[in-house]
């Protein structure tokens, strides 16, 4: 049987230590402040939206909604954008994404036009960067790579020296997550859809993680005894009529190390590295 990283657990204590953090900064004065700016009504925004007020309440964090209609145009998006930049009672802006159609060919723009400082959720070239780079001072990394991260440290698993395969190669997720295992000194796999011999490559893994959006694709062919595995994913599945990963649970649990479940894995710690980051990027600022 594997021992099952929760992300709960991982959230609850990120938690405890991110109220401490705001408490010190609401005594001078300083309420940490997401401004959350949403377009349109999407059910998955929305839902994101109330998730992430829920974990701000916990943690000590003001948030401020700012909700534009679906239509909007990208010149008012941008106005809105410069505007939270200028505003000295915001520290981090999330802008849900993706963009609508009518704002897909100015999404460059308009995620660039936040600034550095602000960028909680890493939508700015410069974060990128700065996860490229190893820096800590260009803007903010991605949330969901951070909580894999987040996660191996919290159950005192080290990257020294093991080999790494990530399933899923985008910005948001496995690029980012493939620097920062890196970083920690694990030898980095990047797996895509046209890999070939997946499962013989992923086999071969001590930490895998899959971020592919394909339930049930990790099945017992992928694992082997003694792995660690991380699973970013979030599908629908109509059977449980709930969210599921990517793995197989019941066929990978019973082989592997230690495995994080979907729901209550990477998905739980997220919005506290949101948070974190909001809290820290106050604390940088002193404003
Ligand atoms: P994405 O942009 O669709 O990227 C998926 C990646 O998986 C692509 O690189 C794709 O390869 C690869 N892939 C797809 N099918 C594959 C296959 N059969 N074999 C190998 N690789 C395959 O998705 P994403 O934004 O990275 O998100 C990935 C998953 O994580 C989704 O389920 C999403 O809901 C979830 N997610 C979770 C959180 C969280 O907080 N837990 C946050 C963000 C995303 P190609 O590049 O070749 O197409």
């Amino acid at each position: 049987m594997a021992q099952i990283l929760s992300g709960r657990e991982v959230a609850s204590a990120m938690n405890d230590a991110l109220l401490t953090r705001a408490g010190a900064l609401a005594e001078r004065g300083i309420l940490p402040t997401l401004a959350i700016v949403r377009v349109g009504e999407n059910e998955s925004d929305l839902s994101y939206e109330r998730g992430a007020e829920k974990r701000a309440q916990k943690v000590g964090v003001g948030i401020r909604k700012l909700a534009l209609p679906g239509d909007v145009k990208a010149e008012t998006l941008l106005e809105t954008i410069r505007a939270l930049n200028d505003d000295d009672s915001v520290h981090g802006v999330l802008l849900l994404r993706p963009l609508p159609e009518q704002l897909k060919g100015d999404s460059q723009r308009i995620c660039n036009a936040l600034r550095p400082d602000k960028d909680v959720d890493a939508m700015t070239d410069l974060s990128s960067a700065g996860v490229y780079q190893g820096r800590s001072d260009l803007g903010f990394p991605p949330c969901t790579p951070e909580a894999c991260m987040k996660i191996l440290h919290h159950y005192g698993i080290s990257c020294a020296g093991k080999r790494a395969v990530v399933i899923g190669r985008s910005l948001v997720v496995g690029r980012p997550l493939a620097m920062m295992l890196m970083a920690e000194d694990a030898t980095v796999t990047l797996c895509h859809s046209k890999t070939p011999n997946l499962p013989e490559i992923a086999r071969q893994a001590d930490i895998l993680v899959t971020a592919a959006g394909h339930l049930g694709f990790v099945d017992a062919g992928f694992v082997r005894p003694g792995q660690v595995v991380l699973d970013v994913s979030v599908n629908w599945d109509p059977e449980k009529n709930g969210i599921a990963g990517d793995c197989v649970f019941d066929q990978a649990e019973p082989v592997v190390s230690a495995i994080t479940p979907v729901p209550g894995g990477v998905g739980a710690v997220t919005s506290s590295v949101l948070m974190e980051h909001v809290i820290t990027a106050a604390e940088r600022r002193g404003l």
